[in-house]
């Protein structure tokens, strides 16, 4: 049973968000321009999310009641963080409209079941074999051939729970380091670049979706992202294809962020799906008409969708850790639009803001 009867969440109405992080911090934002308020639901006290938000409840995703007294003070339901557990994404949307529909978080959240799903709609992925047992996974690496990235199904974000099958890589240490949970051997892709498509999907199953853009991380860490990504209007056609078939299929309201891998040979493989606004799109914020985050939060109240256009080109660059103590440098330079998170501790890679270096539209 749902709550949700397709209506319209007029501004002025209350906005739930599952997620405190700064993916939260910049929905209610833009939320607050449109005229809506924000309530954030997350675990952490003092989270970036919080200081913007009218109004915060810290409990856990598990805590029934708290989840309870949360979807009695809002009148949509949507997420900034997809690792809530089904249960609640379940009871929350038996009691408001919950957008996009909790099985999409079901399908997103494990790795196996999404790319289960891609192949099923006939989305290219690189191969992949499920690995139940620490006995299976030689037989596995030997199907798949070295190099071989071994990843957890559950809960992998920025490159954590993932490693890479070498040679010389010895496989029960291998296993050991993953934590011996169910996992995922996916061949190793040797690409040229890495892209991704940010797009929303609507109340009435209209789509608008943001030029491709190119990402490279460090660390597995996303560290910069170039917008428009430097890639053959051919493949960008097929990355776009790709993003509107996903989302379609998904029957998505909300945001959908589709990684890929663009291989050598010209080939366009998913690697992951995150059904939110991305660290990708951050860039959408000061280069384009409509916001990502704005966008969301039309996709999400059933307000028509906006123009994804962009007015220029971009790079974006993430502060992660230490770079944020740069803040002075890159608030002086004169094209630069600088997004800090308010977070008050710096750790090792953790982003703490990001910036936007905007140059003249290419075409
Ligand atoms: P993920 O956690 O799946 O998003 O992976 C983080 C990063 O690891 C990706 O953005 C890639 O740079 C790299 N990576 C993940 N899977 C593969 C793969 N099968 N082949 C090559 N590189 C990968």
């Amino acid at each position: 049973m749902t709550a949700d009867n397709g209506q319209t969440i007029s501004p002025g109405s209350t906005i739930g968000i599952l997620g405190g992080g700064q993916l939260g911090r910049m929905t209610a934002m833009a939320a607050a321009r449109l005229g809506y308020r924000c309530h954030i639901y997350c675990p952490d006290k003092g989270a970036p999310a919080g200081d913007v938000a009218a109004k915060t409840t810290v409990a856990a995703y598990d805590d029934i009641n708290a989840l309870q007294a949360f979807a009695q003070q809002v009148d949509v339901i949507t997420f900034e963080f997809e690792n809530v557990p089904s249960s609640a994404g379940e009871k929350l949307a038996e009691l408001k409209p919950t957008r996009p529909d909790p099985r999409v978080l079901h399908l997103t959240q494990q790795r196996l079941r999404e790319k289960n799903f891609l192949s099923s709609i006939n989305v290219p992925v690189t191969r992949y074999l499920e690995v139940a047992h620490k006995e299976a996974l030689p037989q596995a690496v030997q199907a798949l051939g070295r190099p071989c990235v071994l990843k957890s199904a559950s809960f992998g974000y920025d490159g954590k729970g993932q490693v890479r099958i070498d040679p010389e890589t010895d496989l029960a240490s291998v296993w050991q380091t993953m934590g011996g949970e169910l996992a995922i051997l996916e061949s190793y892709v040797d690409f040229q670049r890495e892209i991704s498509v940010v797009i929303a999907r609507g109340l009435d199953g209209t789509m608008e979706m943001y030029v491709p853009v190119e990402n490279q991380h460090r660390n597995h860490i996303l560290d910069i992202t170039i917008a428009p990504a430097r890639i053959t209007p051919a493949i960008a056609v097929k990355a776009e294809a790709i993003a509107r078939h996903i989302a379609q299929e998904l029957k998505l309201i909300g945001l959908l962020a589709v990684e890929m891998f663009v291989t050598k040979s010209g080939d366009v493989l998913v690697n992951e799906l995150a059904p939110r606004p991305h660290n990708s799109g951050h860039w959408t914020i000061d280069a384009c008409n409509t916001s990502q985050f704005e966008q969301f939060v039309r996709a999400v109240c059933g307000l028509p969708l906006g123009s994804p256009e962009r007015h220029s080109d971009a790079v974006m660059k993430n502060l992660i850790g230490d770079d944020v103590r740069d803040w002075r440098a890159v608030l002086s330079e004169p094209s630069t639009k600088v997004h800090l998170y308010g977070k008050a501790e710096i750790r090792p890679g953790r982003k703490m803001g990001h910036v936007t270096r905007l140059t003249t539209k290419s075409h």
